[in-house]
C-alpha cells in the first residue's frame, strides 16, 4: 500500500525508524549479509519501506553472492537512475520514482540476460507475499501500462 510521502526530513525522522532514516534518506549501506530480505524466497512484491510503492517483484530476485539483496529487473517506472561519485567511485544509484528515497546501486554485471544487478539495501525494502498467479496478473497489466 503506498504510504503519503512527508514534505521534509523532520517529518521523515518521525515516519522512519533510525536504521531506515540513515540508509533511505542519508544513502547509508545495511553491512553485508546481514539484511531481513537477503534471503526471502517467498512470491510476492516488494515494496519501497519509505513510501510503499512497488518496486521488484520476486520472480526478478536471484543470489548474487554479494550479502545485498539482489534483482535483475526493477517494475517499469519504479526507480529512477542517479549518477553517483561519491566515495571515489563512479556508480549508479537507484532510487525510489515515487519518494525519492535511496534503494541502493545498479551494476552491468548481472549473470541473467538483463545483464542487470540491482543491489539494493534490505532496509530500503519491505516484502508482501502474494500469490504466483496474482503477481503473474499485476506483472502482465503493469507492462501493458508502461507500453
Ligand atoms: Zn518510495
Amino acid at each position: 500500500m503506498e504510504r503519503d510521502i512527508p514534505n521534509n526530513e523532520a517529518e521523515w525522522k518521525k515516519v522512519l525508524t533510525p536504521d531506515q532514516y540513515a540508509v533511505l534518506r542519508e544513502k547509508g549501506t545495511d553491512a553485508p549479509f546481514t539484511g531481513a530480505l537477503l534471503h526471502e524466497e517467498r512470491t510476492g512484491m516488494f515494496t519501497c519501506a519509505a513510501c510503499g510503492q512497488q518496486l521488484f517483484a520476486s520472480d526478478t530476485k536471484f543470489d548474487s553472492g554479494s550479502g545485498w539483496p539482489s534483482f535483475d529487473q526493477a517494475l517499469s517506472g519504479a526507480t529512477k537512475l542517479v549518477e553517483d561519485n561519491s566515495h571515489g567511485m563512479q556508480r549508479v544509484e537507484v532510487v525510489c520514482s515515487r519518494c525519492g528515497s535511496h534503494l541502493g546501486h545498479l551494476f552491468n554485471d548481472g549473470p541473467t540476460t538483463t545483464g542487470n544487478r540491482f543491489c539494493i539495501n534490505s532496509t530500503s525494502l519491505e516484502f508482501a507475499e502474494q500469490d504466483a498467479k496474482d503477481l503473474a496478473a499485476y506483472k502482465e497489466k503493469h507492462q501493458k501500462d508502461a507500453s
